[in-house]
């Protein structure tokens, strides 16, 4: 184990991320949503929550999950040495944002409601993937320049109601807007839902999956394998959504985190070290 103090986050990193490890007395603190790595020569493996995967590079990336509380053991493995950093997770930083929509998008009829869990059915043995890592950091936006994403984390109000926090960002666009593939991958799931509307989920390996929402159309389908850059669709308004827009969402090793995160250099990520 490496000592308490050696655990202050870099300052110069911290100044260019949305998200810093914000050192509290001899534990450091993570934020939901956010993305951590640490980093040294021989890294062979990563692990966090039951989960290992492999390094990239010499650094293991620890996405945050944005409903995570307490405290997080982070373990990697040097060669045949095994170490852990116990961080904590920071508050909830994100505001709320109040939204409104037809009464039966947020008071759901039964049969709606069943059609709800089988989608989140069909979801959720995604996030359990870990291939072989296909893609490189950062990743490329989803849509042409220009576009800005926001409001990762909001706490959802629909009609007056608390809903899930919103676990991606979102980019006003012109319905029709190309959307791209933000790496390579391949799609696991092309289909439309009840609150996504027309979805492209793309397995990327190395545990990440990304998600876009609300589309037009969808222009892949299942096991179409996608090289960064593709148009998998085209922005629109299909789903809950208050009119044409883009939701851009990414899981890492399952965890929500803010996609944003992983579209500027990778060194702008808040370090634990040595
Ligand atoms: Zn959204």
């Amino acid at each position: 184990m490496t000592t308490a103090g050696a655990w202050l986050a870099l300052a110069g990193a911290l100044a260019l991320t949305a998200t810093p490890v914000l050192a509290q007395g001899s534990r450091p603190e993570v934020v939901p949503g956010g993305v951590v790595r640490w980093s040294a020569q021989g890294t062979t493996s990563c692990s966090l929550g039951g989960r290992i995967w492999a390094p990239l590079g010499d650094t293991c990336y620890f996405p945050v999950d944005l409903l995570a509380t307490g405290t997080l053991d982070l373990g990697r493995t040097l060669g045949a040495r095994d170490e852990t950093i116990t961080v904590k997770v920071g508050r909830y930083p994100y505001p709320e944002q109040r939204l409104e929509v037809p009464d039966r998008m947020v008071d759901l009829s039964p049969a709606d409601q069943a059609r709800v869990a089988r989608e989140n059915a069909r979801i959720a043995p995604l996030w359990e993937r870990e291939g072989v890592p296909g893609f490189s950091l950062p990743l490329q936006p989803p849509l042409p320049p220009g576009f800005k994403g926001d409001r990762f984390g909001s706490r959802r109000v629909f009609n007056n109601q608390p809903r899930s926090p919103h676990n991606g960002i979102d980019y006003k666009a012109p319905a029709e807007t190309p959307v791209t593939a933000p790496a390579d991958g391949t799609v696991v799931l092309a289909e439309e839902h009840f609150f996504a509307g027309n979805s492209v989920f793309v397995d990327h390996g190395g545990g990440l999956v990304s998600m876009v929402f609300h589309l037009a159309r969808i222009e892949v389908g299942v096991g179409q394998r996608v090289q960064r850059g593709a148009v998998i669709g085209h922005v629109g308004s299909s789903g809950r959504a208050t009119g044409p827009h883009l939701h851009f969402g990414v899981r890492w090793h399952g965890a929500r985190i803010d996609p944003s995160l992983l579209l500027g250099p990778p060194e702008n990520l808040p370090a634990l070290g040595p």
